[in-house]
């Protein structure tokens, strides 16, 4: 069986102090949770060499939210994935709704960066996911199949990838889909993925769900088949929150 991942994406918040947010995690992070679930903090990359130095020895990860497809030079501004990588980071999130939306990232642009993470072995955090139209022209699973078409590197494995599943409508909204339509979702991303990189490949890898998962629905939403932990925005600016998530799974 997967073990569950849950990944913290601060955006664009934290400063120093708030490396106390990741120190308290750790402290919870006890030896009845360490088993049962993965965990990783994605702060802004300003704090990524310092949240990492203040995560030694607790196991939990962290991430960076976004890369560079360029692996060096003359892009200011930009952030590579050997730099994330060098300053200590494991993951990297990579086609966020947000960057997606707000940065004019297509599919390509994301499997671009999801490639640079892989290179730089960091493991991309691919984000798909539908808009409240879509959801409602019924085209939510065909949008989703086609992001993954598009996004997902070639010949990844369970080891080099993990997808998150963000209904756009669901992110800092409150909302959420129900545990039927989630799961109608990660069963379908599990059989594309499975013509995309082969069955047995597909099988391992975590499927997060992201959107509004909050302390009182991550047991509901944690439960359903083929959820193998969370992505999650707000709750994990709270070290108490992130963790009753994280014990949901
Ligand atoms: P919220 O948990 O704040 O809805 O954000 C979800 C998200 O976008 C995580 O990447």
């Amino acid at each position: 069986s997967i073990k569950p991942l849950v990944a913290g994406n601060w955006k664009m918040n934290g400063l120093k102090a708030d490396l106390a947010i990741a120190a308290e995690v750790a402290r919870g992070y006890d030896a009845a949770l360490k088993p049962a679930v993965d965990l990783a903090i994605c702060p802004p990359a300003s704090l990524l060499f310092a949240a990492t130095a203040a995560l030694i020895g607790s196991r939990i990860a962290t991430g960076g939210q976004d890369c560079s497809t360029q692996g060096s030079g003359a892009f200011t501004g930009e952030v590579s994935a050997a730099m994330l990588a060098d300053a200590g980071a494991s993951f990297c999130i990579t086609g966020h709704s947000e960057r997606r939306t707000l940065h004019g990232e297509t599919n390509a642009t994301v499997k671009a960066k999801a490639e640079a993470a892989q290179k730089a072995l960091l493991v991309p955090i691919v984000c798909v996911g539908e808009t409240k139209d879509e959801r409602e022209a019924g085209k939510a699973l065909a949008i989703v199949k086609k992001q993954l078409r598009g996004s997902v590197p070639d010949g990844a494995t369970a080891a080099t990838l993990v997808v998150a599943y963000e209904p756009v409508w669901a992110i800092g909204t409150g909302l959420t889909p129900t545990a039927a339509d989630v799961a109608e979702m990660h069963e379908a991303i599990r059989i594309e993925l499975g013509r995309l990189l082969g069955k047995q490949a597909a099988a391992g890898v975590r499927l997060l769900y992201g959107g509004s998962v909050k302390p009182s629905n991550a047991t509901e939403l944690m439960g359903v088949p083929h959820v193998d932990g969370a992505l999650v925005g707000g709750a994990s600016l709270k070290a108490e929150e992130f963790l009753a998530i994280a014990r949901a799974c």
